[in-house]
């Protein structure tokens, strides 16, 4: 096989950004190609919690976690404020039923070698005086996990890429391929046609669309979801922890809240099922008025901004990661979870795409799986 040396990325969400940034690593020559501007779809609306907790089987947490221990080092690649804190997380359950699933999950998790631990009513006050717990039935805390700004981490990814002479063509969408054989030669965009020898299809929501272009078929299943930004809180929002997360086990609002770096507070409501936000200020407010239940210092925020989109959400909820076996220089990549995963999908595609190499870490996740 020959290796490729020229890699046209469509989408330039964090998952293409951080693939076309670790393939001009490489000493590649990458062009990226995006429809709008960057980082304005599900990267930015992203709540963007680095996490491996909520994550099934465990294979996939393995995944998510390496990818975060990740991101620390992809953080010293950059050599830019990419908006990263760390701190953990911490939630709790409200009632015995739920505290019983509560303290099972955080069993497996121990004995998945994540940093969990159950503690108590006063060392969960003590480490964060300004959340009302009400009356927890357990509290869980981990340390590893953190947040961080896309956008800033696509602005990052892509100054290197143009600083290696990569072209970032936006407001341009791809509507076809132009083959050699089983190959693509030629992509080609509302404006344009550009040659290459391998393409990155890292599209979010619109990869399954641009898959079915070279004849594969899998769905982007619904999975709407918003972010509230409020004004900016001028106090710090936790003492120490990252993010926070209301308990599972009541009924009504979820809420998600964290702290960005410059003091802004976003919140993230409902579930993967249905999100309680969407573009409606009046439920925007209602996000706010409910995560001051929680945390009394967001009493008197105000809404900033209302973000939606859909998620990139596969069929079965696992990444898909790979070479397409009938067009091997299309490389897909599409997922959910993509901000945790972007260090670890943009280090090991762009070592797949570089060498020809099928690592084992990713072989779980293969796009052929949707295409037997
Ligand atoms: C509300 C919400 C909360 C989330 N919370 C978390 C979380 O806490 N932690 C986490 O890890 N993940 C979270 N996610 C998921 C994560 O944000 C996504 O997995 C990730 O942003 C996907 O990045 P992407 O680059 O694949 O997609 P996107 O950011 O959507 O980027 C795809 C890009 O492709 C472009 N494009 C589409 N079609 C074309 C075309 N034909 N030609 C050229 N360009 C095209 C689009 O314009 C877009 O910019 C959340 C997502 C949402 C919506």
């Amino acid at each position: 096989m020959t290796h490729p040396k020229h890699t046209i990325v469509i989408g330039g969400g964090i998952v293409g950004a951080s693939i076309a940034f670790h393939l001009a690593k490489s000493g590649m020559q990458v062009d990226v190609i995006e429809s709008q501007q960057p980082a304005q779809q599900a990267s930015k609306v992203s709540y963007a919690w680095i996490n491996a907790r909520d994550k099934h089987p465990f294979g996939y947490h393995e995944l998510n976690r390496r990818s975060q221990d990740m991101w620390r080092r992809f953080e010293d690649d950059l050599q830019t404020d990419i908006g990263l804190v760390w701190g953990g997380e911490m939630r709790w359950s409200a009632t015995e039923t739920g505290a019983m699933q509560f303290r099972s999950r955080i069993t497996e998790l121990q004995e998945w070698g994540y940093s969990i631990r159950e503690i108590s009513l006063e060392e969960a006050t003590e480490l964060e005086p300004g959340i009302c717990f009400g009356n927890p039935t357990s509290v869980s805390y981990t340390d590893s996990d953190g947040h961080v700004d896309p956008e800033k981490v696509v602005d990052g990814c892509l100054s290197s890429v143009r600083q290696t002479g990569g072209l970032i063509h936006t407001n341009e969408s791809v509507t076809n391929f132009i083959k050699d054989r089983n190959s693509i030669s030629h992509v080609v965009t509302t404006k344009d046609t550009y040659p290459c020898d391998s393409v990155v299809i890292a599209a979010g929501t619109e990869t399954p669309k641009i898959a079915e272009m070279l004849g594969y078929k899998f769905q982007n299943i619904h999975s709407p979801g918003a972010t509230v930004i409020t004004n900016i809180l001028t106090e710090p929002l936790f003492n120490s922890i990252a993010a926070m997360h209301s308990p599972r086990d009541l009924e009504g609002v979820l809420i998600n809240s964290r702290q960005l770096t410059d003091g802004r507070v976003m919140i993230h409501g409902g579930t993967h099922s249905g999100s309680i936000a969407d573009k409606s200020i009046e439920d925007a407010e209602m996000l706010i008025q409910e995560t001051a239940k929680y945390l009394p210092s967001t009493r008197d925020l105000r809404v900033q901004e209302v973000r939606s989109a859909l998620r990139p959400m596969p069929p079965d909820g696992l990444p898909v990661l790979g070479r397409l076996v009938s067009t091997p220089n299309a490389y897909i990549s599409y997922t959910h979870s993509g901000v945790t995963l972007a260090p670890l999908i943009g280090e090991i595609a762009a070592l797949e795409i570089k060498t020809g190499v099928e690592t084992e870490i990713l072989a779980p996740y293969r796009p052929e799986r949707f295409n037997r």
